[in-house]
């Protein structure tokens, strides 16, 4: 059996966040951008993967195109694990992270799909089985930075049934704004994606102590400073960090330093399911809560990332999930949804029926169907599978703050 073509797709699907598009990297995003990766084989079973992402999803098509996918043409699509080393090991001048890596995700990604697909058997299955059959989840807010587009869009979300906020805003008056609006006893998170020095960021959790954060995320630049990190969770607060991380021997050396309570490897960025299984196990042998990042885009319909984290963290017991979920043609509340099993209303994990249409986008599966409504249903629909309240019990402890 071979790999005989590999084709990547960009899809750009409008998208209202419920505020202005946020320009985090240097175009405001208006649509949602997804890079899927189509492998074909010779026995007529095709592949699909996702690789990471919006903003450099052009750079990942070209480097999948040019570089990947020239590598892939002719091989055993079974063999995932050697194929993996050596794509890793003869394209590592070439960026040990970054769309290198990406691309090889995608691939991945896809080469698990042909597994699945070739078993008869959806990946959690091939992964050891599920341990649960659904998943929290939370709305993760962009950043609006106006106060008040804030809490509206934060009561919003909890109008809609999540049970669990997370904001990428990056000072207080836009938290405390979001604290107020959500009440005391929704769980809140801040995304900062690495804006500051360590003695910034301290200064940041003593200013955002009022509001009760629940995890405090990526706050230190740049964000292999796991020493910084770990200096900042020192001062009292839940410190949540891993989508920029590129190995299983970069997270050993975050878990090492004492950095983080929820580590977020990215399927679509460290290398997809094989390697994120490997940071799972680790994870798991140091205490580490894992809580999957995901390509912020995807939806449950999509054959790519999400279905991949999903199944992935369906099949550990005792992991966490999270996973960007756009809200499409023009949604109200401008969420993206979250799923975790830690932090709000649950999703049904979809149950793909892996024939040669399962996982095409908009395809006929009904699970697919089933997940995506729940999912992020723009009407706001109530979820008969909402979860019981938030359960903080089962977190990890804040350390001592003095
Ligand atoms: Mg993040």
């Amino acid at each position: 059996m071979q790999i005989t073509a590999i084709e990547t797709i960009l899809l750009k699907i409008p998208y209202d966040n419920g505020g202005p598009p946020w320009n985090m990297s240097g175009t405001p995003w208006s649509t949602l951008d997804i890079l899927m990766v189509k492998v074909e084989t010779d026995a007529g079973v095709t592949g699909w993967g996702e690789a990471f992402g919006h903003a450099v999803n052009e750079g990942t098509k070209a480097t999948l195109d040019t570089l990947i996918a020239p590598l892939c043409i002719g091989r055993d699509p079974t063999a995932i694990g050697p194929l993996m080393r050596e794509l890793r090991q003869r394209l590592h001048i070439f960026g040990w992270n970054g769309s290198v890596l990406y691309g090889i995700s995608g691939i991945d990604i896809a080469l698990w799909d042909i597994a699945g697909k070739l078993a008869g058997l959806p990946l959690h299955r091939l992964l050891g089985g599920a341990a649960r059959h659904t998943l929290d989840a939370y709305a993760s807010l962009m950043r609006y930075t106006d106060p008040d587009l804030v809490a509206k869009n934060a009561a919003c979300a909890v109008e809609r049934g999540y049970r669990a906020i997370k904001l990428h805003e990056i000072d207080v008056p836009q938290v405390k704004a979001a604290r107020a609006a959500i009440g005391a006893a929704i769980p809140l998170m801040v995304d900062t994606n690495c804006p500051w020095s360590v003695g910034e960021a301290l200064e940041m959790v003593r200013r955002f102590a009022p509001y009760d954060l629940h995890w405090l995320e990526e706050p230190v630049f740049p964000p292999d400073d796991h020493a910084g990190l770990a200096s900042v969770r020192a001062a009292g607060t839940r410190i949540a960090a891993g989508e920029n991380v590129s190995s299983l021997g970069e997270f050993k050396k975050l878990f090492d330093a004492g950095a983080v309570d929820f580590a977020q490897p990215s399927v679509t960025k460290i290398g997809g399911v094989s390697e994120m299984m490997k940071v799972i196990a680790l994870a798991e042998a140091y205490g580490v809560t894992l809580v999957p990042h995901c390509a912020y885009f995807g939806d449950a319909r999509s054959p790519g990332a999400l279905r991949a984290a999903l199944h992935g963290s369906r099949s550990q017991p005792l992991r966490a999930m999270d996973r960007g979920e756009g809200r499409q043609g023009g949604g109200a509340a401008g969420t993206w949804s979250r799923l975790r099993s830690r932090s709000g209303g649950h999703r049904e994990i979809p149950q793909p029926r892996y024939d040669r249409h399962a996982l095409i986008p908009g395809g006929r599966d009904e699970d697919h169907r089933t997940a995506h409504c729940r999912g992020a249903d723009p009407a706001g629909d109530a979820d008969p599978h909402l979860d019981p309240p938030y359960h903080r019990r089962r977190l990890p402890p804040r350390l001592p703050r003095d």
